[in-house]
């Protein structure tokens, strides 16, 4: 091919200069790079059209990167994705002429992010509610951590909760009291490896994928008021089997593995631009490392972008970018590319069968590459009532009130557990005419009064508001996930034509919903 002689040219060059990369060394190989452009717009179809080129290497990691991708049993999620990723292929490879471009698309805008309304001083120990302290101090530790083995079949005991989808390393957090199946379930998982399994699931749609919950820390009454638990979520199971009679509920269930794969093309690599290989840990570090990768991408059939799309660490950094504000609001959004596809999942406000789709996924760039699409235009998503569409907040006015995030699923005293995101603000709302309440409360400091919509009537949270003068903030809403759908914003432009104002960005998630938008008025923002 006609490329390789400058290949080798520049890997000699490099060689030549030593291990520690610095600029100028990416900007000799960007310079040399300009002047083949002409040559590279070609290769895509040269590469393609030339089947005796040996690029058996190269095949076998597309390859394994089909394999990865069709991980998944639902035939009708799989041809979605791929029609949406053939979009968003496109959407990248035009990006990707122009850098400068794809990384401006990749972000919210920072001027929109500023001018938010931010409380600055946040005066709320987030231990509190990280650690769940309204379930009292008498829960005995538990140490220990069971890890059960990838691809194992086992009978497990099921919580069957629909209104709760448990993700690995989300906290459950249990009051049960008057459930005698539930507590009878939980004595018997704390004589064995305390592990049980959580699924939500109706019996029309086939067996659910669930997570394993593991007790950490427990505590029973010697009254009879039944018990009290924290569990962590760990590992993704299979459901093969419903087991069900004589006052037990198990499935038996399959152990389902976390597949984890290295940077695409890491085998075949040129080794000797391994000097000026890193890996990336923000926007400028990926941008020169692009180099690296479009050189590489020259030996096999496909260009760079496509690599892009299955490298964890460059996911990571355009799911971050997604998220800069609700970081910039003290909350901890993990780098790691499992962790942060299940914090994901866990904070962001989705349908539940979205949610269910990302369980599914046995590897992690599959959930990160969904939910990247999913957090495209995230900043000025609405939240609207799932009954009735009247609109109840801004994404943009979500904060964290937890450690854990800005969502998190918390019990009451009859044993609900409700998925909770805390907002500074909520509209179309109105609240009982109770006095605030301070029992039990999931935000120590903070009373609460029961919230609803102001249209249907449907329960949609509570109105946490501060007992001490000097707490901040003053308020805030914490909203039931399940309560909510997403709707992306009206579009101001073509409001003749309804068929156009459906957004594709992920159209099974959300919908674009005909109202009007004077309901969503600053001066509306308050309620009480
Ligand atoms: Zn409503």
């Amino acid at each position: 091919m006609e490329d390789e002689n400058p290949i080798r040219l520049m890997d000699a060059i490099i060689i030549a200069q030593g291990n520690i990369p610095s600029d100028d060394d990416y900007n000799n190989l960007e310079e040399e790079e300009e002047g083949e452009e002409d040559d590279n717009d070609n290769y895509v179809t040269d590469a393609l059209s030339n089947e005796n080129d040996d690029n058996g290497d190269a095949i076998r990691v597309i390859n394994a990167m089909i394999v990865v991708h069709n991980n998944v049993d639902d035939e009708e999620e799989r041809e979605d994705d791929n029609n949406d990723e053939g979009v968003d292929d496109r959407d990248n490879y035009v990006a990707d002429e122009d850098d400068d471009d794809e990384d401006n698309e990749n972000h919210p805008d920072t001027n929109e992010i500023d001018s938010v309304e931010i409380i600055p001083d946040n005066t709320f120990d987030m231990t509190l509610s990280t650690s769940h302290s309204y379930l009292g101090n008498d829960l005995e530790v538990l140490r220990g951590r069971t890890l059960l083995d990838n691809g194992i079949y086992m009978d497990l005991p099921l919580l069957a909760d629909n209104t709760v989808i448990l993700f690995p390393g989300q906290t459950l957090p249990m009051m049960v009291k008057y459930d005698a199946r539930t507590i009878d379930m939980i004595r018997k998982c704390m004589l064995k490896e305390r592990t049980f399994g959580v699924a939500s699931f109706n019996y029309d749609k086939g067996l659910p994928i669930g997570t394993t919950a593991e007790i950490y820390e427990y505590s029973e009454s010697q009254r009879g008021e039944g018990v009290k638990m924290k569990a962590k979520g760990r590992q993704r199971f299979k459901i093969l089997k419903i087991r069900a009679g004589g006052g037990r509920f198990s499935a038996d269930v399959k152990i389902l593995p976390e597949i984890e794969l290295g940077p695409p093309f890491f085998e075949d690599r040129l080794k000797s631009l391994d000097c000026l290989r890193i890996i990336p840990t923000n926007d400028i570090e990926a941008k020169k490392q692009n180099i690296v990768t479009k050189r590489e991408s020259i030996l096999t059939p496909w260009p760079a972008w496509v690599y892009h799309n299955y490298d964890a660490r460059r996911l990571v950094i355009k799911i971050h970018n997604y998220l800069r504000f609700v970081r910039s609001r003290g909350s901890n959004i993990p780098t790691d590319p499992i962790e942060l596809s299940y914090w994901v999942a866990q904070n962001v406000i989705v349908k539940d069968e979205t949610k269910k789709k990302l369980l599914k996924f046995d590897c992690a760039i599959n959930r990160l590459q969904k939910e990247s699409k999913i957090l495209e235009k995230l900043f000025e998503k609405l939240f609207v009532c799932i009954k009735c569409r009247s609109k109840i907040g801004k994404q943009c006015d979500v904060f964290p009130m937890n450690m854990e995030g800005p969502q998190s699923a918390y019990c009451n005293p009859h044993g609900a557990i409700h998925e909770t995101v805390t907002l500074y603000k909520a509209t179309n709302i109105v609240l009982r005419r109770e006095p605030p309440s301070i029992e039990c409360s999931w935000f120590p400091g903070y009373a609460w009064t029961i919230a609803c919509c102001s249209t249907c009537g449907d329960h949609k949270g509570w109105k946490f508001t501060a007992t001490e003068s000097h707490q901040r903030p003053k308020y805030f809403w914490g909203l039931t996930r399940a309560s909510l759908v997403w709707q992306n914003p009206p579009r101001k432009k073509k409001k003749n034509n309804h068929d156009d104002d459906v957004d594709d960005v992920d159209d099974d998630d959300e919908k674009e919903y005909d109202s009007d938008d004077s309901a969503f008025d600053e001066n509306n923002t308050d309620n009480n």
